[in-house]
């Protein structure tokens, strides 16, 4: 199956306790379609402005995702800038610029109208609604926001939740949209509002799964160095909707080796700035770190 994607392709400042970069290729929909073109084909809709890059489009191109749904509007590309302390789950954002997304009115190529599996990927909730709504039929819908969005358009964001069926979204940020403290009331509030099945994002802490039936743990996996948390949500939003994607079973098993493929391509994303690592990885090492995952997580029964 293949997937569409709607975020941000954006030029980001970032700077951590052991390096920084500027104006490097980011934003959410570039980190999900490169992690998610490991599995499936990538359909990526998003603005840039006339200063974006060749050698940045390159970079999606290599890994063959599909830019027909990639405009370029008079203007300048999406700015973020944040930095990390010590603790590397809390990014300070210091510079949110909207550029061409202010006045963006997505339309879909027609070659992207029959998408089976959809990320609304970070971005401006009527954005992510507009497109939802030109795709046809979609098998599966997920969605990701953050507290920019919660804080400045709360009353959109909860019209797009009503109509999809995965939210996944950082700790933090789901308790800020709840209004919950506890996270197992915080699935319980969100499985009123539409989504069926929540997927909170905890950083090194790993992501907890919440359907009505069951829930799910995976860890992150414990890597010696990290040198930019940056795009960790949307690698793991692109491998674990890759894996959904290519296996074409939404089942509690199938859902489960997601959550595992997602926390694999979040773990090598986090080793490099930018797409530095996640661009130049090979099917072979993410093989071996899914092995990896799967021994840390192993145990028997006395
Ligand atoms: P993550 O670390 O996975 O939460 O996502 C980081 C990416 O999100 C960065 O590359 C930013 O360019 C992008 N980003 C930050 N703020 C926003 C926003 N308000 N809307 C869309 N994308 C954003």
């Amino acid at each position: 199956m293949n997937i569409l994607v709607v975020g941000s392709v954006a030029y980001d400042t970032v700077k951590t306790p052991f390096g920084q970069a500027e104006d490097v290729l980011g934003g959410s929909a570039s980190y999900f379609s490169v992690a998610a073109s490991f599995f499936t084909s990538v359909r990526l809709v998003a603005a840039v402005g006339e200063d974006f890059r060749a050698e940045d489009r390159a970079v999606l191109e290599r890994r063959k995702i599909d830019l027909s749904g990639l405009c370029t509007e008079k203007g300048k590309t999406f700015r973020w800038s944040g930095k990390y302390g010590y603790n590397l789950n809390e990014a300070h954002t210091l510079v949110t610029a909207l550029n061409v997304f202010e006045h963006f009115q997505p339309r879909l190529p027609d070659s992207y109208r029959d998408s089976e599996l959809v990320f609304l990927a970070n971005i401006d909730p009527d954005l992510q609604r507009q497109v939802l709504e030109q795709v046809k039929d979609p098998k599966l819908v997920a969605l990701d926001t953050m507290n920019f969005w919660i804080d400045s358009k709360l009353d959109s964001l909860r019209r797009t939740l009503s109509k999809i069926n995965l939210l996944m979204i950082n700790d933090g940020e789901a308790r800020q949209l709840s209004g919950e403290v506890n996270l197992v009331r915080t699935a319980q509030r969100i499985f009123e509002w539409g989504p069926s099945t929540l997927v909170v994002k905890r950083g090194e802490y790993g992501v907890l799964m919440f359907t009505r039936e069951a829930t799910f743990a995976a860890p992150a996996y414990p890597l010696e160095s990290v040198l930019d948390p940056t795009g960790a949500g949307d690698s793991f939003a692109g491998g674990f909707m890759g894996y959904l994607a290519n296996s074409g079973n939404f089942g509690e098993s199938s859902i489960r080796q997601a959550i595992i493929m997602g926390s694999v391509m979040a773990s090598f994303n986090v080793e490099a700035f930018s797409l530095d690592r996640l661009s130049k990885l090979s099917y072979r090492e993410i093989e071996d770190r899914y092995r990896a995952m799967k021994r840390l997580t192993h145990f028997e029964d006395l």
